[in-house]
């Protein structure tokens, strides 16, 4: 991977938020680091942190979205043992310096805890490809060393953010420039925008050098489908009957997608989880993959009785994406917007998968860790019914 660092295009105002946000774009506008609001970037001086706020896309981010709030009183909440994880999180909020102020991203405190003015999070493809394996830790540690110690699976927040600083303070070496969050993504850091998003690219590089070395970095491929076409739009009929409202249909018929579909690993590659959490808010944790809508309804539905003990309202059991050895990959949408976001996430999880696949037995965080991520950061598809209801209504 390229930097795209440009000296040219690269703001020369003083104000260094304008330096941030430039980086920050350059991340966010990178598909193979970040997709779909995922990713989240911060700049601080002695007493600010300035960390992006949520519902912000990475790729579009300016100096005026990122929120203000006092880094001494995160850091003091970070370091008192005796405040519970959902406590800090309830006080991250009212350590912004202007209540009016977007809500800033989940991983504020992460973004607090590390020693350095700038500091980028994002899930790199190929840093997930080499870490999301059974046996993550020394792996991590034969690929990255003391460049960037791996933290264990931890839920976005409070819990991931106090476990990063133990892990930084116990492990960092002069050498060290980020943390790799197991099965979850990457953290860079540095003391300019730029060296920060160079080191970013540093550790991604690595990653992408040692799947070459290892022959795993080259995608399976298969001829293109020409069938399949009605079975897609009769799937998207019963997963729609399932959701309890009608779903859009998006199909990705490509020389890889077919290639995967047709695996015979795929029942158990396909059947893990997805490389991050938050992925699963558009794909869900697992795709169909035997065309019985009806079973796979069930079993999400014991899945998410058995991790969150029951099925919440914000969350419906009907699959986003379907695989199938004659057309590849469909996914459902609540619209074509996000049908066709669901498809490109899952078509960057089939690289990562495959990649992991090549070289050990790919893992994911658990059913727990899904559900609650699929949860909390759920509930977009509700809204976005909503405003489309509104509209229809005024016209
Ligand atoms: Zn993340």
């Amino acid at each position: 991977m390229h930097s795209l660092w440009d000296d040219a295009a690269a703001p020369r105002s003083s104000a260094p938020l304008a330096l941030r946000a430039y980086t920050s774009r350059l991340i966010g506008g990178n598909s193979d680091l970040v997709l779909y609001g995922g990713g989240n970037t911060s700049f601080k001086t002695a007493d600010t942190l300035y960390v992006k706020g949520t519902g912000v896309d990475l790729g579009a981010v300016g100096e005026e979205h990122f929120t203000a709030l006092d880094l001494e009183r995160l850091r003091a909440m970070l370091d008192d043992a005796r405040i519970s994880d959902a406590e800090l999180m309830r006080g991250v909020d009212q350590c912004k310096h202007f209540p009016e102020a977007a809500k800033p991203s989940i991983e504020t405190l992460l973004h607090a805890a590390l020693p350095y003015t700038h500091v980028e999070h994002a899930h790199a493809d190929a840093v997930l490809a080499v870490a999301n394996v059974a046996g993550c830790e020394n792996r991590c540690a034969e690929v990255f060393g003391d460049l960037a110690p791996v933290v264990p699976y931890r839920h976005s927040g409070a819990a991931l953010a106090r476990v990063c600083k133990q892990v930084f303070e116990d492990q960092a070496s002069t050498r060290t420039i980020g943390l790799i969050l197991a099965f979850h993504g990457v953290v860079a850091f540095g003391n300019s925008a730029h060296e920060s998003y160079e080191n970013l690219l540093c550790l991604v590089n690595r990653a992408e050098d040692w799947l070459q070395g290892r022959g795993a970095w080259q995608l399976p491929v298969s001829g293109v489908a020409t069938t399949g076409m009605d079975k897609a739009e009769s799937l998207r009929e019963a997963a729609s009957a399932i959701a309890g409202f009608p779903l859009t249909l998006h199909v990705a018929s490509t020389p890889q997608t077919i290639a995967y579909a047709r695996r015979h690993d795929l029942a158990k590659i396909s059947q893990q989880g997805p490389p991050t959490p938050q992925h699963a808010v558009f794909t869900k944790r697992l795709p169909l993959i035997d065309g019985d809508i009806d079973a796979y309804a069930r079993r999400y539905r014991s899945y998410l009785q058995q991790t969150l003990g029951s099925t919440p309202h914000e969350l419906d059991i009907a699959p986003r994406i379907a695989l199938d050895p004659a057309f590849g990959l469909c996914a459902f949408g609540v619209n074509e917007h996000y049908a066709g976001v669901a498809a490109e996430i899952y078509r960057h999880d089939i690289t990562i998968i495959s990649r992991a696949s090549a070289h050990g037995c790919y893992h994911s965080a658990s059913a727990e860790d899904i559900a609650r991520a699929e949860l909390e950061y759920g509930g977009f598809e509700q809204r976005v019914r909503a405003i489309q209801h509104n509209r229809s209504m005024d016209t």
